[in-house]
């Protein structure tokens, strides 16, 4: 990121709503942005390869489901934050990720801009094709605030999607759907 292009952009920002950005309070606002935005954009410069790739071996091909994935991510229409959990089932084939890397992944996607259904598919695939999982099932519940402070204002309302790569059977995926309720 360019951060001092970033740091007059937000001036430029401030200054055409009609704020004097000169105020006491507003001093710092324009780095503070910046800075903010380098950390929710910094999945960027982050490879969820090199993250799932650290797996271990497995015999069995059970499901493993981790669920209660917290994260926060940034709306692509709006730059407003939208946030919530994801859950992801996977069926292995011979290799199970670390238990910090699926949540590792679901970061390396979220700091980005995005949109929650694009980033319920990015994180299947990559640990689809990563992984190399039979198949994945990713839930994402999320709430939007571009939708809860402005517009319809519909406060706790939440958007929920999900994303299948691979061969992920119909029937785990009622079994997952029950699990998670
Ligand atoms: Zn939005």
């Amino acid at each position: 990121m360019d951060r001092e292009r970033a740091i007059k952009a937000v001036e430029e920002f401030l200054a055409a709503v009609g704020e004097d950005v000169s105020r006491e309070g507003l001093k710092d606002t324009p780095a503070r942005v910046a800075d903010m935005f380098a950390e929710l954009l910094s999945g960027n410069g982050d490879d969820a390869s090199v993250h799932l790739s650290r797996a271990f071996a497995v015999e069995s091909g059970e499901m493993v489901i981790e669920k209660d994935i917290y994260f926060s991510s940034t709306c692509e229409h709006h730059l407003m934050p939208f946030f919530g959990r994801i859950a992801v089932a996977y069926i292995p084939d011979k290799k199970v990720a670390g238990l910090s890397k699926l949540a590792r992944t679901v970061e390396v996607y979220a700091r980005r801009l995005q949109l929650q259904e694009q980033l319920t598919s990015q994180i299947a695939h990559a640990v689809h094709k990563y992984l190399g999982a039979r198949g994945v099932l990713v839930l994402c519940e999320a709430e939007h605030t571009c939708m809860t402070c402005r517009g319809v204002k519909k406060f706790g309302s939440k958007t929920v999607t999900y994303s299948i790569a691979g061969d992920f059977p119909e029937k785990k995926m009622t079994e997952v759907m029950a699990l998670l309720k």
